[in-house]
């Protein structure tokens, strides 16, 4: 099976089309690790997509705070206003969607799937100490987790952890061959909002039977997406980090 692995959509359906365009054809099923709202224009849509093609989804705390299920004033400003605005722009379907889905880690046949870390779904996995902190919990050999923004992940062997490289921005794609003897949490990168300095989306495919996850990025028409956020009114700063993958 193969499948594709998208995470922190937030609601940029001009990234997402671009991401569907060019994973066209190399995956049988979809899987989400949360994020799908929150700081992008498109709300509606980009759960519509999600609720009409993942097989599994697990819930990111944008989701939570965009239906009530967490406290916004957690948030920063930016990121309060833009939550405040999903919150009015939720259809009431979208909204029923967002709350009922479960929280990660979720378990799939031989992987497993989270928004932040294994041990607390809205936990950061940033640096190779905190990838150790949550190593000697994994059971799973591949764990695909999101939240961070920042592609790419880690892997270990016998407890030793180092950092999986991402695609350099001269490159579409990184190929990471699963080994049996080690451990992988593998970060997608973000759909829609690119934290790693790359601007290009994010997306991973894993294909379980070739025991490859391959990790892409794909550029977009950054310009365009820029117009829909600005034409929603959200904040100017969530327009302009688009163009710099910051
Ligand atoms: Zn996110």
């Amino acid at each position: 099976m193969r499948y594709l692995v998208l995470s922190d959509i937030h609601a940029n359906c001009d990234a997402l089309d671009a991401v569907l365009e060019e994973a066209e054809g190399h995956y049988d099923q979809v899987v989400c690790l949360g994020d799908i709202v929150g700081y992008g224009p498109e709300p509606n849509r980009a759960v519509e997509w999600v609720r009409e093609h993942a097989q599994m989804v697990v819930r990111g705390n944008h989701d939570k705070v965009a239906v009530g299920l967490d406290d916004v004033s957690w948030f920063n400003p930016i990121a309060e206003a833009a939550a405040r605005w999903t919150m009015q722009e939720l259809s009431e379907d979208n909204r029923r969607y967002l709350t009922n889905l479960p929280r990660g880690p979720v378990e799939l046949s031989g992987f497993t799937l989270v928004h932040g870390s294994p041990l607390d779904e809205d936990g950061y996995l940033v640096g190779v100490i905190d990838a150790e902190y949550v190593v000697p919990y994994i059971e799973q050999s591949v764990t695909f987790f999101g939240h961070t923004h920042l592609q790419g992940g880690f892997t270990w062997s016998r407890h030793q952890v180092r950092h999986l490289e991402r695609p350099a921005p001269w490159e579409p794609s990184h190929v990471v061959l699963i080994e049996e003897t080690s451990g992988y949490l593998i970060n997608p990168g973000s759909v829609g909002q690119p934290r790693d300095g790359d601007p290009r989306a994010g997306f991973a495919v894993y294909d379980t039977e070739g025991r490859v996850v391959t990790l892409y990025r794909r550029a977009y028409d950054i310009g365009t997406a820029q117009q829909k956020f600005r034409s929603a009114g959200l904040p100017e700063a969530l327009a302009a980090r688009l163009a710099v993958g910051r």
